[in-house]
């Protein structure tokens, strides 16, 4: 079978592997649809400390099993299911946490096994019928925005800054209105993305100058009620501080560079303002899930952000048109 390998920076081959065989507890499936996000950039690009090449990536994955046809998605990050972290339910911080397309090969493959440890925290979701594998294979991000807006409370009448135009950003637009949010500003400081992003998810108004004073201005000097930074920018991450609300929530949902995640920041505004900041570290079994209702139930469409469909031959002109920020979502169909 083909299988798209990182062997180092700079270098993802698609080459030929044996197909693999599922142990005891394990589940074989044929991969119908495995998206592609910045994370993925930033492996070609860098590395990662916890992919010991070779490997197979790919981590937003759905497909058929091998033998029963039954369509799954899988999750992405494996929490231990038996740390103390783990047991009073805050899965997304498991210190043993693994992850697909990391410790385990991933679904740029045509076929690729699910490890017992995936199922055991029931971490293979049945796709409910009428959501193709492409839009389950979002479930994996969406599942991420849903921690992230679950931890900083996103809910009615709430006026919501999204920071940061990509796939992620979208979902978070998409997430907040089905959370009840009054009004939803999409920011970005690559105003041809904003406006490919705007298009589709339609946000109350778009910003790609002086985003706080625009943000003030939009809300009449008060503010927004919840900020999220969706880009790996320690200026965005400022900037959120300063067009907060009082009481706001400013999630930090995108890392920043492991090299540059030191901002500045008035801890007066926190302090007097009683403002909030909530990281987000990806999802956990129980957001996937709760994400492929979503996407089944309407609340968040995502089939519109599919704009690119390749074959696991082009997966590395996907990843550049990740890089480049000339799509929204690009998945790989192996
Ligand atoms: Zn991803
Ligand atoms: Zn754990």
């Amino acid at each position: 079978m083909k299988v798209a390998r990182f062997h180092a920076p700079g270098d993802i081959r698609v080459e030929d592997a044996p197909e693999p065989v599922a142990g005891p507890g394990e589940l074989k499936i044929r991969v119908r649809n495995c998206s592609t996000c910045g994370t993925d950039v930033k492996i070609f690009k860098h590395g990662h400390h916890h992919i010991r090449p070779p490997r197979v990536m790919g981590h937003e994955i759905a497909g058929e099993v091998v033998g029963t046809g039954e369509r799954v998605q899988v999750i992405a990050a494996i929490p231990c299911g038996t740390c103390e972290e783990c047991r009073r339910g805050r899965r997304t911080v498991c210190p043993n946490q693994e992850s697909m397309g990391y410790h385990y090969d991933g679904g740029f493959a045509e076929y690729m096994v699910i490890p017992a440890k995936v199922r055991a925290v029931d971490g293979v979701n049945a796709i409910p019928p009428g959501v193709g594998f492409a839009e389950a294979s979002v479930a994996e991000p969406l599942a991420c925005v849903l921690n992230g807006q679950s931890l900083a409370r996103v809910g009615a009448g709430d006026d919501v800054v999204v920071m940061g135009a990509g796939p992620i950003g979208c979902l978070h637009v998409r997430l907040a209105r089905a959370r009840g949010a009054a009004r939803v500003f999409l920011v970005d400081v690559n105003a041809e993305r904003l406006a490919m992003a705007a298009d589709l998810v339609r946000p109350d108004a778009v910003v790609d100058t002086d985003a706080v004073d625009q943000v003030l201005k939009l809300t009449g000097g008060r503010g927004a009620d919840v900020v999220i930074t969706a880009a790996a920018s320690g200026a965005a991450q400022e900037q959120a501080l300063r067009m907060a609300a009082r009481q706001a929530r400013i999630s930090f949902f995108g890392g920043l560079p492991k090299d540059a995640p030191i901002i500045a920041l008035d801890s007066n505004l926190v302090h007097y303002r009683e403002l909030t900041i909530v990281g987000a570290n990806g999802s956990s079994p129980a957001h996937n899930a709760e994400a492929l209702q979503l996407i089944a139930e309407g609340l968040v469409p995502v089939a519109d952000l599919i704009t690119h469909r390749l074959p696991l031959s082009q997966v590395l002109d996907g990843i550049d048109l990740v890089s480049r920020g000339a799509a929204i979502k690009v998945t790989i169909e192996p």
